[in-house]
Formats: C-alpha cells, sequence, structure tokens
C-alpha cells in the first residue's frame, strides 16, 4: 500500500510517521528546498545567528499525545519562567511554572486566578484529548466535561467578559490580554478566552519550552524518525496535481486543496472550501543583537518569551485592527529571547530576538519600526544593540511557506465557526469526497500550533478507511451489499 504526503510540516510528518509505523510505504513531497514547513531555523541575520523562521516556542510541541509517544530526539529548554508581560512603570507580571508563584503576584487577584486556572490543571490529562484530539473526539473523551460545564462556557467564551466579570485590576486584565492575543482574534469574539485559558494551563503543566538549537531540530527529529520507519523525503519537490496512491494526506491550505483536485470536488464541497475564511497575518523581525535585551523590568529576562502591549485596552485594539484591517499603531508584539537559555543558537557574548505582531490578512504595511518602537518603550537602549534585523511581511511569509495564506498562521481563523469545524462543517473533516484523499494541515481540528494532530488524526482516519475498505473486501460475495 502506498501513501503520498503533500508537504512536510508538523502535520505532514506527524501524519506520514503514523502511516508508515502501520507498514504503508510513504513518500513526502515537500514544495521547498528545506524540510519542516513552520519548524524551520536559518542565519536570517548574520552568520553563525540561528534564527526560527516561522514557529519558535512549542508548548504545544511537548504535550502532544502524537509526538510525545515518538520519544523524539530533541532537547528542550526550559526558561525559568514560559513569559513575562512588562508595564510603563517598569514592572512586570510573569507566568511561572507553578500556579501559586503565579497568583502570588496578582495581590486580590490571586484568589480568582487560583480558582479560574486550578480545577484546568488538576484535568489537564483529561482535557487535553478534548483540546488536542486526537480528532474526531470519541464519545468517551466527551464524558470528561460532565461536572466540568463551568470551565467549558468560559473556555468558549471571548477574553473581555472573561477577564472583567473576575478580575478586578488592571494589570492582571492587561496580563491575561497578552495570552488570549495569540488566538488572533478580537478579544471581544469568542473563544480568544479559549486560548487564553489553555497558554496559562500549559505554562504550569508542561512549560513554553523549545528545542535547543532551534526550531529545525525538532523537524530534523521527526524526519530521522519517519526515515527509521521506512519513509522518504523528497525536498524541492512541489506537488501539483493529486498523486496516485491508496492514501493521499494533503498538509496544505484548503485553495491549494482546490487547485491539486482540479475540479474534481463535488460543487457543494468545492463552494465550502472556496468560503473559508483566513484570518490576520502576521509581521515578523528578527535581530542579531550586540547583548541581551535591557529589560526596564529586569525579571523579563527570566522569561521565553516576552508580551508587548501595556494595557488591556491596547492589546485589544491592536487585535481589532488586525481582525478589521486597520493595522496598529502600538501593535501587541509577542516576543521571544530564546539564545538567552540557549546559548547555541549564537555567537559568544551575542544574543538574537524573534518578534511579530498581528496585521490585516495580505497587509503590505512596514511594521519593522512600530515593533521596535515597543521593544524600545519597555527596554530603553535595546536599538543600539541591533546589529542586523530581517523582516517578513505576510507576503514574504506566504512566498517561504504557501500555507501562510495572505500570513495567516494558524492556517484560517480559529474563530467559534471554524474552530471544530474546518475545512467545512463534515462529522469528519480529513476526509474529502475523493476516496483515499484526506486534508491534514493546521486549516483542520485542533488547528494551528506545532503539535501535530491535524496529520496525526488524519493518517488514524485514513488507516480506519483502509480497514473498513479491505474487510468490505475479504466478506464473501453473497454478504456483499
Ligand atoms: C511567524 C510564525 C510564528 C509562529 N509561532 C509559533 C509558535 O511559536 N508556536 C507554535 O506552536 N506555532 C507557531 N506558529 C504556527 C505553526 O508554525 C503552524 O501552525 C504549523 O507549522 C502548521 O503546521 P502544518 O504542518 O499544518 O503546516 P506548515 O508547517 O505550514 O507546513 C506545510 C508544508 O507544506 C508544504 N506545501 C504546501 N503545499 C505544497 C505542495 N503543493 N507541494 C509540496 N509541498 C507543499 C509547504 O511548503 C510547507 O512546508 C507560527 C507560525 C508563523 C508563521
Amino acid at each position: 500500500m502506498k501513501a503520498v504526503v503533500i508537504g512536510s510540516g508538523p502535520n505532514g510528518l506527524a501524519g506520514a510517521i503514523e502511516l508508515a509505523r502501520a507498514g504503508l510505504e510513504v513518500e513526502v513531497h515537500e514544495a521547498e528546498s528545506e524540510l519542516g514547513g513552520g519548524l524551520s531555523s536559518s542565519e536570517l541575520t548574520l552568520p553563525g545567528f540561528v534564527h526560527d523562521v516561522c514557529s519558535a516556542i512549542h508548548p504545544l510541541g511537548v504535550a502532544s499525545p502524537a509526538f510525545r509517544e515518538l520519544e523524539l530526539d530533541v532537547e528542550w529548554v526550559h526558561p525559568d519562567a514560559p513569559a513575562a508581560h512588562p508595564f510603563d512603570d517598569g514592572n512586570a507580571l510573569l507566568l511561572e511554572r507553578d500556579v501559586e508563584s503565579t497568583a502570588r503576584q496578582l495581590g486580590a487577584d490571586a484568589a480568582a486566578y487560583r480558582s479560574l486556572i486550578e480545577p484546568l490543571v488538576g484535568a489537564w490529562e483529561d482535557l487535553a484529548p478534548l483540546l488536542l484530539g486526537p480528532h474526531p473526539v470519541s464519545p468517551k473523551a466527551l464524558l470528561v466535561l460532565r461536572g466540568r460545564l463551568h470551565s467549558l462556557r468560559a473556555a468558549l467564551s471571548a477574553a473581555r467578559p472573561l477577564v472583567e466579570s473576575r478580575f478586578g485590576s488592571e494589570r492582571t486584565r492587561a496580563w491575561l490580554a497578552g495570552f488570549a492575543g495569540h488566538s488572533m482574534l478580537p478579544l471581544e469574539r469568542r473563544p480568544s478566552a479559549g486560548f487564553c485559558l489553555a497558554l496559562l494551563v500549559l505554562g504550569h503543566v508542561v512549560g513554553w519550552p523549545f528545542p535547543r538549537g532551534g526550531a529545525q531540530t525538532f523537524a530534523d527529529a521527526l524526519a530521522a524518525r519517519l526515515r527509521e520507519v521506512g519513509g522518504d523525503i523528497h525536498t524541492g519537490s512541489p506537488v501539483d496535481d493529486l498523486p496516485a496512491a491508496d492514501v493521499v494526506l494533503a498538509d496544505v491550505a484548503p485553495r491549494e486543496l482546490l487547485r491539486l483536485a482540479g475540479g474534481r470536488f463535488p460543487d457543494g464541497y468545492e463552494g465550502r472550501l472556496r468560503a473559508y475564511r483566513h484570518g490576520p497575518g502576521a509581521f515578523k523581525v528578527d535581530w542579531a543583537l550586540d547583548g541581551p535585551i535591557p529589560w526596564q523590568a529586569e525579571e523579563c529576562a527570566r522569561a521565553g518569551t516576552v508580551h508587548l502591549g501595556g494595557s488591556f485596552e491596547e492589546i485589544s485594539a491592536s487585535e481589532w485592527g488586525a481582525w478589521s484591517g486597520r493595522p496598529a499603531g502600538k501593535p501587541f508584539v509577542l516576543l521571544a529571547q530564546t539564545s538567552l537559555f540557549d546559548p547555541s543558537r549564537v555567537p559568544e557574548g551575542k544574543q538574537a530576538a524573534w518578534a511579530y505582531c498581528h496585521v490585516p490578512n495580505d497587509s503590505s504595511e512596514d511594521m519593522m519600526e512600530r515593533i521596535e518602537a515597543q521593544v524600545e518603550r519597555f527596554a530603553p537602549g535595546f536599538r543600539e544593540l541591533i546589529l542586523a534585523r530581517h523582516t517578513l511581511g505576510p507576503a514574504e511569509l506566504q512566498a517561504h511557506n504557501r500555507n501562510l495564506v495572505g500570513g495567516d498562521l494558524n492556517g484560517g481563523a480559529m474563530d467559534l465557526g471554524q474552530l471544530l469545524f474546518r475545512p467545512a462543517r463534515r462529522l469528519v473533516p480529513y476526509r474529502t469526497p475523493l476516496r483515499g484523499v484526506y486534508l491534514c494541515s493546521a486549516s483542520t481540528p485542533p488547528g494551528g500550533g506545532v503539535h501535530g494532530m491535524c496529520g496525526y488524526s488524519a493518517a488514524r482516519v485514513a488507516l480506519k478507511d483502509l480497514r473498513a475498505e479491505a474487510s468490505r473486501y475479504r466478506r464473501p460475495r453473497s454478504s456483499r451489499p
């Protein structure tokens, strides 16, 4: 039995490994010259500075049931604290690994934080299958929701009502807005609160680590595991038509799937893929630095990720702008300083930093100055440390990886309508109407992020279909329908 996987992102590779482990002969075809899709690193600025081109921080990678069971050869680096949020007065709030040290910083909001987060942290093992899959979620996995409907309601709500109804301090609200901002949704839109809760809980349960040496080492470890189980990978091999194989897993955007299918889908499915919505894009900057970022709030140096947005209202305005077509004057910036904890990425005595903000899909606005102004605001003297910089706007991101449509890094907007039903309302979203052809990219559940669970889930559906077909074929002729 032969399987072809189109695209070598984390989902393509996870799906390919699952198929190869089941005994299929697997070939992966990757359009770009490097494998890994959103898992790649490169010397974007100066020789010796390794920058993550797309993803940098991988809580979902360590939490992923698919990757956990592979026991990959990746060395995870854990910063002292997952994330920090500096304020204009020179102080900061940190997400710490344990709930208590985090809650203690929140003053009068400490009890509200404990009561919201502790039950979710305690129930993580039960909740992970709902969040990450494998999808479609089994009825047994749904049973964990019994008695936890209040948590489900909170997770499905928008960040603003959740935060305003439970937390009194402006600082706590601003700090929480930073986590909700990862949703790339307006904070008034559901389920932005769910992203906030999931990222906080992941910080407490698994941390927000990153692979030593850069994201590419994670992709290379997946590729090595695939080769161990007999799979082949061809880079520089764009696919322009659906290949003939028993199973085709497409780690591609819905519109690319339409192109590959070349009119073979029924009108209804084709219409639904055409109606699929992409979310805001990203504008990214990487810096080679002469030293560590001089945070005014020194404790920011303990965190791998720093959220630069000041207040709740500023972050909310930035996300509304990106959603509704107006790039923010003061964008909410997500910054990673991985080399502080992993010196193998930079020449001795130097540092690097990675940052991006959300912009309207396909925006051509240059956000570099605005992003640097936000870093300088909380780290005066930052600009003087810049040795070189490299920027990637939505068009360049899409040119680097055609799945990043208009710079959308989640493979499609992750609002309530498209969270579970992606790319279309179907019981099993991975199956397409064409026999043996499955979509397995972040445009399927559970969506964006480096977890490989879209690929893993799609491969399991494909294997189940193959088994069902084989058992139909084995049945005596008289009992066949
Ligand atoms: C700037 C940025 C920052 C991010 N930060 C994080 C982060 O810190 N943590 C995190 O978890 N996630 C992050 N993400 C998101 C994450 O990278 C993606 O959600 C994830 O990579 C999606 O995986 P995928 O396998 O679905 O697709 P991708 O990783 O996009 O891979 C798809 C692959 O398919 C290939 N392909 C497409 N069409 C074809 C074709 N026709 N023929 C052959 N090959 C094809 C592409 O070239 C690509 O290599 C970030 C993304 C970006 C862009």
